[in-house]
């Protein structure tokens, strides 16, 4: 069996390929590019489909094998206390000419919130041809954002995001600790959950 992530975020991927490791699930992982996988939906679910079903027409093109499992994810930062931003546009979100999590940064600066709730959210869609289902998984990881970036690693808002019950960011995070408690960690447990459970029928 191979996972085929349509992606072409490398840190997405090294992440997947990280964290199937760590779950124990010897699977290959290939990544494909698609067209039409703009992100112009209002919800994860929508964007994650598009681009997984972008990816389908992509894959049955190809010379593939049958026991290829087709994923595209959808994930984003949310700040209840703001009304859940940047939420689903967390790629696009800018603030003060500023992008992505530099922006956030003054956001809380500028309304002078030193630290505030947050989550990160991951949803998946996979399709899974040789046995014809569309599965759907969902993770969710709690924690609080503050307005000074601390550590190197991880990408996007990882420098920012502490989460519950640790005392640094994902960014200063070692990967393979974030690639055990990750929103994606926990949205592709649930994946690889259903699928062995569909393997068992
Ligand atoms: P997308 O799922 O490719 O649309 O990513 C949405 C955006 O959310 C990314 O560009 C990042 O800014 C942010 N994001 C999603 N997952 C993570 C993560 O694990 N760490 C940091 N930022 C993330």
């Amino acid at each position: 069996m191979r996972f085929v992530l349509v992606s072409g975020n490398k840190h997405k991927a090294q992440e997947f390929e990280s964290i199937l490791r760590l779950a124990g699930c010897a699977s290959e992982l290939r990544c494909i590019e698609a067209k039409d996988t703009a992100e112009c939906g209002v919800t994860y679910y929508q964007n994650a489909y598009r681009k997984a079903d972008a990816g389908l027409a992509v894959w049955h093109q190809a010379t593939v094998s049958r026991e290829d499992i087709v994923v595209a994810d959808d994930s984003g930062l949310e700040l209840p206390e703001f009304g859940g931003i940047p939420g689903v546009y967390s790629a696009r979100f800018t603030y003060g000419g500023m992008p992505g999590r530099l922006g956030l940064a003054l956001f809380l600066h500028d309304h002078e919130v030193m630290t505030t709730p947050a989550n990160f959210i991951c949803w998946i869609i996979a399709f899974v041809p040789w046995t014809s289902a569309c599965i759907a998984a969902r993770g969710v990881v709690h924690g609080t954002v503050s307005w000074s970036p601390r550590g190197l690693g991880g990408f996007g808002y990882d420098p920012l995001f502490i989460p519950t019950g640790h005392a640094v960011t994902f960014g200063e995070m070692d990967s393979k600790l974030k690639d055990s408690i990750s929103h994606r960690a926990v949205a592709i447990q649930e994946l690889w959950s259903s699928i062995e459970a569909r393997m068992r029928l």
